[in-house]
């Protein structure tokens, strides 16, 4: 029998994690199989539960559930207690345990993939949210430096803000005047083809921008490239998140470049 493992969120039909880690299986020898759980919102705990009965080894949590995956869990790892979400649930332990490699997947993009390293550089963070809160500590910790979140509801900026020293918080409007050469939009307008209301003038030279929404042209990528700025969208960091939570269950890390350049194809 196959280790049983999944993706719970809601909705999950869209997800390609159980594509790319039946790709990560092959590749490794690992035997695993990987299937999609859709639950209600009220019904999250209990699937986790009952999952976890059925002799489930392991969960990637997605919208909207990676901060209630953090509440449940009895012991998190550092980078999970950092971002106060949970992306990765660990069931085979005596206790629940849970991870966050949401921040490690963006990171790795980043440097790795597009060649963007991100000592000195600084970061305008767009959104406050649980994707926010995972990539926050990781930019950080590779060396970003005057890192600023600009978010809709201005004070869960500020409360991020203030768990990393240095970072910056403000609303939409008051970046009206900077440039930055990393802008990162962790916001979730891009699914409803909505975009935050950024002022004119907000990408420097040689800016690139990042949406962490993938699988589509974000208005927020249209506004960059008509810029002028390079854009990316969140496939890398998808795939490189689940290749880390795969190395958290498995003690392998797998290859991602393949399985990557596969969901790019045309
Ligand atoms: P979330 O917790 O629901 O947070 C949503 C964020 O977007 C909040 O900051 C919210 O602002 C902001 N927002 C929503 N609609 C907006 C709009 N119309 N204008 C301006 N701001 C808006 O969601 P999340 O978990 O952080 O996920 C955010 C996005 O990242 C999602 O699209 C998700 O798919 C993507 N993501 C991708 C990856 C990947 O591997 N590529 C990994 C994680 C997440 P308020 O605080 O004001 O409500």
């Amino acid at each position: 029998m196959p280790d049983r493992y999944a993706v719970i969120g809601h909705p999950v039909a869209h997800s390609r994690s159980p594509w790319i880690h039946a790709q990560f299986a092959r590749a490794t020898g690992e035997d695993i199989e990987y299937g999609a759980i859709d639950v209600p919102p009220a019904e999250f705990a209990h699937a986790v539960e009952r999952f976890r009965s059925q002799s489930g080894k392991g969960l990637n949590v997605t919208l909207p559930f990676k901060l209630e995956a953090f509440r449940l869990c009895a012991e998190t790892s550092a980078r999970a207690a950092a971002a106060q979400a949970v992306n990765t649930l660990v069931l085979d332990r005596a206790h629940l345990y849970g991870d966050n490699t949401d921040g490690a997947g963006l990171v790795r993009d980043l440097t790795v993939n597009l060649g963007r390293p991100l000592a000195g550089e600084r970061v305008l963070l767009l959104g406050a949210g649980g994707a926010a809160q995972g990539v926050l500590a990781p930019l950080a910790e590779a060396g970003a430096a005057g890192i600023v979140i600009a978010n809709r509801t201005v004070p869960r900026a500020e409360a991020l803000a203030r768990r990393v020293p240095g970072a910056e918080a403000c609303g939409f409007d008051a970046l009206a005047g900077r440039s930055f050469r990393l802008v990162i939009n962790a916001t979730s307008a891009g699914l409803q083809g909505e975009l935050p209301p950024l002022p004119p003038g907000l990408f420097g030279a040689g800016a690139l921008a990042y949406d962490m929404v993938y699988g589509r042209d974000t208005e927020f990528l249209a506004m960059a490239r008509a810029a002028g700025a390079a854009t990316a969208d969140g496939l890398g960091m998808l795939v490189e998140q689940a290749a880390e939570s795969f190395l958290v269950w498995r003690g392998v890390r797998p290859e991602t470049r393949a399985v990557l350049a596969a969901l790019r194809a045309p």
